[in-house]
Formats: structure tokens, C-alpha cells, sequence
């Protein structure tokens, strides 16, 4: 498989209108050049995809199924280079790797299956003399735009559900990990897409170009995936002409040890919501709630296990935490732990950025006062922050308190209990005796300031679909 640098539009790989250099953050290199988009090229991406609608939406579901089962299947043939991709310009490991694009080549399977089975429903009305048809069509040209964390996954979590639907699309990934996302475009011309159906253009800065694919009145539909920051700044001009969103956006994702956990189990669940990716995920466990009575041995056991990852760059072997995705994101990073610390956090293990090249920043776990001000940010890293409470009002209530509510974590001996706590706990998804729970089944997203919509299982299909009631006199 060759690596893709350039725009994709139209069905075809052509130059933008220059270019900017994609880094190894784990030690500053430059991997590829690749081509950037200006208004040119966004202008001839939104007519490629708008022109090519109509024949897509008309395409029997099977043979777009067919296409997307494909792109499976190629996906996993390839995994071992797509991962190798991933963890080069994203910094993270490449057993993180290899799992994001199995995840990420899963969408495509989900949803090849998904293609088929779009319900519509046939009703008679109260009155019995009407008939009320409900069917499901295509919204239209979507505009994807995706971060940096899960370059393949978030690509593949809108493109299937978006192609499966009808739609044509324009993929903007984040301009530090476009190469993924070129490589997927790739097996997707591969697996057989027609022309225009999928595009792909990195304009940066981002700002501009994307507001004017926004502003162009072919364009119905967005799916964000990235900051609540930026979400916010899309809702509001995604709003001048009443386009559709779905927002999947940040997390501060609260991990509750009940009293009555088995320590070891939480320990094991923790690391993996915490270190998978990094800590830069979504869903990582940013805040980390323990009773009491078990938070001494809670807190050795943990601190004990992080200090023995081994940080090292991501393709290294035996590497178990790699580079944070460039120096901007890991001094992010590094000042939160310094605020931390300033008031009052105990460093348990870690806190102390190493020298050298590469953006990295080690596995570190802080006790701190529940008032402590790195509560309040998702510290996308490898950063814990551990509190004590004293019953399940004050767990509940704790993990409560935050803008976001993407996922919860919660362990417990007693599984109505747990899902009690579960239940009273504000988030789009709850994780129960379980460090991951990320899977393409099921609905992915968030409640309060995390997102709006789901994307995977049943629904994510639906973010692609509008409904419309036909209604019949008999
Ligand atoms: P980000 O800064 O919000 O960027 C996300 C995407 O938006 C990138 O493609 C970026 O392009 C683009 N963008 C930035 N500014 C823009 C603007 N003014 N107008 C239009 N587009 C703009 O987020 P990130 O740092 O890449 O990702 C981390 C965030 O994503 C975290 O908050 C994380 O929680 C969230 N996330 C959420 C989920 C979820 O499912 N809920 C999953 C993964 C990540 P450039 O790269 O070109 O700037």
C-alpha cells in the first residue's frame, strides 16, 4: 500500500494549494508532506459530493453494503500498515494502534450490515380511513470532521453510517494525522465508492474553509467529532442555515470505586480507561473517585502499576505509553499537573516531564481535594487525579459536577448497586466493573456539554437520515 499526501476529490488524488509537513511526535521528524486546501479545492469537493448524490441515495442498500464490507475487509488485510501509520503521526503505541483500526474497520463491517435493515412503518390512523407511510431518506452532502486522537476510528465511525445512509460526504480530518485518513480514502476507491461519493480535503487553519463549506446551501448536513471549544463555534455556524449536527465533543469521564470493589479488578479497569490511547481519549478516565476506606491500598496498588509502564516511542518494543501527539499538546498537559500542584495535590508517581526529544509526558497519579481545579479540565494525558469520598450520595454527586457527561466508570461488588450509582450518574454511557466499553453495536455519545446525538449501534445510522411521513386517504 502506497502512503496518499494529496487532496482527494472528485475520484481523484490532485494538489491543493501547498503543502505542510505531518511530524513523528516522538521524536520531531518529518514523515510526509501533504497537500492542503483552500477555497478552490473545498468548492470543487462540495460540487463533487453534491453532484454525486442523487445516484448514491438511489443505489440499492445491498450494493452499498457491499462496498462497505469491503472496505472491511481491506481494512483488516492491512492492518498491520494502517497501524503502523496511526502510531508514526499520532505518537501513540502501536498496540493502541492495531486496536483503533480493528475498531475502526468494525464501523465499516456494522454498518455494511446496517445498510439492509433501515425500518420504515405503515400505519392506519385513529380515524381508520387514513394510512401514515414513515420512511427514512438520505439528509444529503455531510460535511465529517475529525480529530487527531483516533484518526481511523472517528474517520470510519461517520464515513460508514454516512455511506450506508445515502449520503455523500467531504472528510476534513485534523491536520496533525491526515495520513490515516488518506489511507482510508484509499481503500475506500479500493473497496469500489464511486466517484465523488467520498472527498477529503485538510484546509488549515481549519476556520475559514470549513465555515464556508457550511455556508454553501448544497452542504445539509455536519458530524464533529473534537473539542467542546469547537463545537460550540460549528453549532453556532452550522445554525445561519438550520444544518444538521451531531457533536461528539470532550469528556471528563468520572471513575467511582465503591467501597465494596475488588481493588485488583479496579486497579486493572482503571489503567485501561486511563492509559489506553495515552490518556488521550474521549472517554479516558480523567477523575478518579474512591471510598475512603479502600483508597490507601487503592492508591498504592495504582500508583505502583503506572510507574511501571514503560514510555518509549510508540513502535518500540514493549513500548506501553507513547508520545503525546506534538509539544503543544504535552505542555497542555504539563500545566495542568503545575496548577494541580500549586494547590495541594500530592504527586503520588510521575510529574516530571523527561528530556530529550519527543513529546512525551509520563504516567503520573496525583491525590488531591475534591475542590482541586484539574477536575474541572479533561486532561487529555497520562493523568490521574485521585479523590476520596464517603458514600454513594457524595460519589454520585461528585461525578456530577462537571459540564461534561460522556462516560462514567463505576465499581462495584454488588451489581444493583452499581447500577443504581450508574443510573443517578449524569453521562451519555456508563461502564460498569469495565475499563472499556467503546463498541461499534452500540450508541456512542454524550449528555450535558459532550456532544449531541449518537454515533454507532442503531442509531448512528440515523445521524445520516431524515424522516418523512407520507400520508395516504383510503
Ligand atoms: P479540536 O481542536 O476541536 O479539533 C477537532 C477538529 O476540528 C480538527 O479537524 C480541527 O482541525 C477542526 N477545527 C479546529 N478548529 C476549527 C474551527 N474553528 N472550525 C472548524 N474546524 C475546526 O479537537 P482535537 O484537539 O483534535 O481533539 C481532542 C478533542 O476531541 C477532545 O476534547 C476530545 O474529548 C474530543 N473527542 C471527542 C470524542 C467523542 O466521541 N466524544 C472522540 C474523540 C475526541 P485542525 O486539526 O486542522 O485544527
Amino acid at each position: 500500500m502506497q502512503l496518499k499526501t494529496d487532496l482527494y476529490i472528485d475520484g481523484k488524488w490532485v494538489k491543493g494549494n501547498g503543502s505542510v509537513p505531518v511530524y513523528d511526535p516522538s521524536d520531531g521528524s518529518v514523515i510526509a508532506e501533504i497537500q492542503t486546501a483552500g477555497e478552490k479545492e473545498c468548492d470543487a469537493a462540495v460540487d463533487a459530493a453534491y453532484r454525486a448524490f442523487p445516484d448514491w441515495a438511489k443505489t440499492a442498500p445491498r450494493y452499498r453494503a457491499e462496498i462497505l464490507r469491503k472496505a472491511f475487509e481491506i481494512m483488516v488485510a492491512e492492518a498491520d500498515f494502517l497501524a503502523e501509520l496511526v502510531s508514526k503521526e499520532n505518537g501513540k503505541v502501536i498496540t493502541d494502534a492495531k486496536g483503533e483500526i480493528l475498531y475502526a474497520a468494525e464501523f465499516f463491517r456494522w454498518f455494511s450490515e446496517e445498510t439492509v435493515r433501515v425500518q420504515g412503518d405503515f400505519r392506519k390512523s385513529p380515524s381508520g380511513d387514513k394510512r401514515i407511510l414513515v420512511t427514512h431518506q438520505p439528509i444529503g452532502v455531510s460535511l465529517l470532521i475529525t480529530p487527531w486522537n483516533f484518526p481511523a476510528g472517528m474517520a470510519t465511525r461517520k464515513i460508514g453510517p454516512a455511506l450506508a445512509a445515502g449520503c455523500t460526504v467531504i472528510l476534513k480530518p485534523a491536520i496533525e494525522t491526515p495520513l490515516t485518513a488518506m489511507a482510508i480514502i484509499d481503500i475506500l476507491e479500493r473497496a469500489g465508492v464511486p466517484k465523488g461519493v467520498v472527498n477529503l480535503v485538510t484546509p488549515t487553519p481549519a476556520g475559514p474553509m470549513v465555515s464556508r463549506i457550511l455556508h454553501d446551501s448544497r452542504v445539509m448536513n455536519l458530524s464533529f467529532t473534537g473539542s467542546t471549544e469547537v463545537g460550540r463555534v460549528l453549532i453556532k455556524e452550522a445554525a445561519d442555515r438550520v444544518i444538521r449536527c451531531s457533536m461528539e465533543l470532550g469528556g471528563n469521564a468520572p471513575f467511582v470505586v465503591l467501597d465494596d470493589a475488588n481493588i485488583d479488578e479496579a486497579v486493572k479497569g482503571l489503567m485501561l480507561a486511563k492509559m489506553r490511547n495515552g490518556g488521550a481519549a474521549c472517554t479516558a478516565a480523567n477523575r478518579i473517585y474512591v471510598h475512603k476506606k479502600i483508597a490507601d491500598e487503592f492508591t498504592t496498588k495504582f500508583a505502583k502499576a503506572m510507574s511501571e509502564l514503560k514510555m518509549a516511542p510508540g513502535r518500540e518494543a514493549g513500548a506501553q505509553l507513547g508520545a503525546s501527539v506534538s509539544i503543544k499538546e504535552r505542555d497542555k498537559i504539563a500545566q495542568l499537573v503545575e496548577l494541580s500542584v500549586k494547590g495541594g495535590a500530592k504527586v503520588e508517581t510521575g510529574g516530571v516531564m523527561p528530556e530529550g526529544p519527543g513529546a512525551f509526558y509520563p504516567p503520573t497519579v496525583l491525590t488531591v481535594d475534591k475542590s482541586n481545579e484539574i477536575l474541572k479540565y479533561e486532561v487529555f494525558g497520562p493523568v490521574a487525579p485521585i479523590v476520596t469520598f464517603e458514600n454513594d450520595e457524595e460519589a454520585i454527586a461528585l461525578a456530577n459536577d462537571s459540564d461534561f457527561g460522556l462516560i462514567s466508570y463505576v465499581y462495584s461488588g454488588e451489581l444493583g448497586r452499581a447500577i443504581r450509582v450508574a443510573e443517578a450518574i449524569d453521562s451519555g454511557m456508563v461502564a460498569i466493573n469495565r475499563g472499556m466499553i467503546s463498541d461499534p453495536a452500540a450508541p456512542f455519545g454524550g449528555n450535558k456539554q459532550s456532544g449531541l446525538g449518537r454515533e454507532g449501534g442503531f442509531d448512528g445510522i440515523h445521524e445520516f437520515l431524515q424522516t418523512k411521513y407520507i400520508g395516504v386517504d383510503i
